[in-house]
């Protein structure tokens, strides 16, 4: 069989450790035997960060700007114990960070769903992605903690010199005091993000705030929202079939554990933080948990939602086995790839994804899993593969279909 060409290149960002090593077995055995992979390659591997002064971060990020698509590994987020370890000259900034701010985007997160793992809630028939705000709110806060009694003010000064002046509390005694802030572009990106991934995947679109207590603050998220709605998406989504609602935030968790599942759920930055390791560790594993970044102008970043798996590469390092769960960096690499399609109208590049996530999907529920699934699956005849050999039964299952 002739392998399924490309017109555009994908950006390819590598990683680090457990994830960097299945990122070359993917290749190898899942992706290059059928696909004539084009991608501009970017190394995010620490050491790579660290040799650029981290301007191989900024590059990928301006690369995927300008091709629209990108797929990347995990990579460490450097702390002190990483300084050390890696001889950093300086502590790097998250990767994603980087990008998030470089594309404005917001993160998507929807769980891998397969038969044997299911959902701790029983009605969760279908997945349920969670769109989170990345910018902003309680994330960039300054605290004070109020040493006695005092009066404390919020003061807006405008370039004018104007000012606005409300009181926020005459403290009698000792107590704590925050200021956190949004800004009306930022919060109509996460809309705009929002409503275009919607129309995207066909699903309804919900958004809950807490308005009833915060009058200005959560009212403006409320109101941006509905007149991007009506002004933009209205008819659109009439076309499409789907329903935007807005809803209170504790309503929408009532419904959320009431619902049958297959709709986006948008959070503000904290409630997002907060509901997506829920969501995602009802839903059975964060190994099957993806993630996608979308800009509001339309760039699509996918990667895997868990983090390099230090654990189990300082185990392959010292030559033990591992067993480490390949799926969501599969479906980094399937998403990315059919957007490629979809964007320069390769319809075998989209056919490859989707057979590629059925062949993944299949080998799980035919019984053959990493042991991250063993531990919560309920099949009964089960197969515990080490990372290598489940990929490789993966290729066989795809052979089969
Ligand atoms: P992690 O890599 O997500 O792993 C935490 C634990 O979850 C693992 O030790 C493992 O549990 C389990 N796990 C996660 N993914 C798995 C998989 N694919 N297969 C099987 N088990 C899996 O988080 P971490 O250990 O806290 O972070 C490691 C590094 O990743 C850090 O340097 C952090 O900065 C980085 N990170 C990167 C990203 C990203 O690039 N998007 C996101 C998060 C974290 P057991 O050990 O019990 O088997
Ligand atoms: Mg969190």
């Amino acid at each position: 069989m002739a392998k399924i060409q490309m017109t555009t290149p994908l950006v390819e960002m590598d990683g680090d450790e457990m994830t960097r090593i299945l990122w070359k077995m993917i290749k190898d055995e899942l992706i290059c035997p059928y696909v004539d992979l084009k991608t501009e390659y970017y190394d995010l591997g620490l050491e790579h960060r660290n040799e650029t002064d981290d301007k191989v971060t900024m590059d990928s990020a301006l690369a995927t700007q300008k091709y629209g698509v990108a797929v990347k590994c995990a990579t460490i987020t450097p702390n002190a114990a990483r300084m050390t370890e890696y001889n950093l000259k300086e502590m790097w900034k998250s990767p994603n960070g980087t990008i998030r701010a470089t594309l404005d985007g917001t993160v998507f997160r929807a769980p891998i769903i397969v038969k044997g793992i299911e959902p701790c809630v029983r009605n969760w028939e279908k997945p349920i992605t969670l769109a989170r705000h990345a910018y902003g709110d309680v994330y960039k806060n300054t605290e004070i903690k109020v040493p006695g009694a005092g009066k404390a003010e919020l003061v807006f000064t405008a370039e004018d010199g104007t000012k606005i002046r409300e009181l926020i509390h005459t403290f009698k005694d000792g107590g704590i005091l925050q200021g956190i802030h949004n800004t009306d572009a930022s919060i109509s990106s996460f809309a705009k993000a929002c409503f275009n991934y919607a129309l995207d995947t066909k699903q309804d679109l919900w958004f809950a705030t807490k308005d009833t207590i915060s009058k200005k603050y959560d009212h403006n998220f409320k109101d941006i929202f509905q007149e991007i709605y009506d002004a933009d998406y209205k008819e659109k989504f009439e076309k499409a079939g789907i329903e935007y609602f807005y809803t209170l935030i504790d309503d929408a968790v009532a419904r959320v554990m009431k619902a049958k599942g297959g709709f986006i759920w948008a959070c503000k930055n904290y409630d997002g933080d907060v509901m997506s390791d829920m969501v995602s560790s009802a839903f059975g594993s964060l190994a099957m948990m993806t993630s996608v970044l979308v800009s509001p102008t339309g760039v699509y970043e996918y990667e895997a939602a868990h983090g390099t798996v230090q654990r189990h590469y300082y185990k392959h390092l010292e030559g033990e086995e591992t067993s480490t769960n390949s799926v969501a960096t599969i479906f980094a690499w399937t998403g990315a790839l059919r957007k490629r399609g979809e964007l320069d109208g390769i319809s075998e590049l989209m056919e490859f994804a989707d057979k590629l996530e059925k062949a993944t999907v299949a080998t799980i529920e035919s019984g053959r899993m990493t042991k991250d699934l063993a531990l919560i699956t309920s099949l009964k005849d089960v197969t515990i593969c080490n990372s290598q050999d489940f990929i490789k039964e993966i290729r066989k299952t795809y052979e089969t279909l």
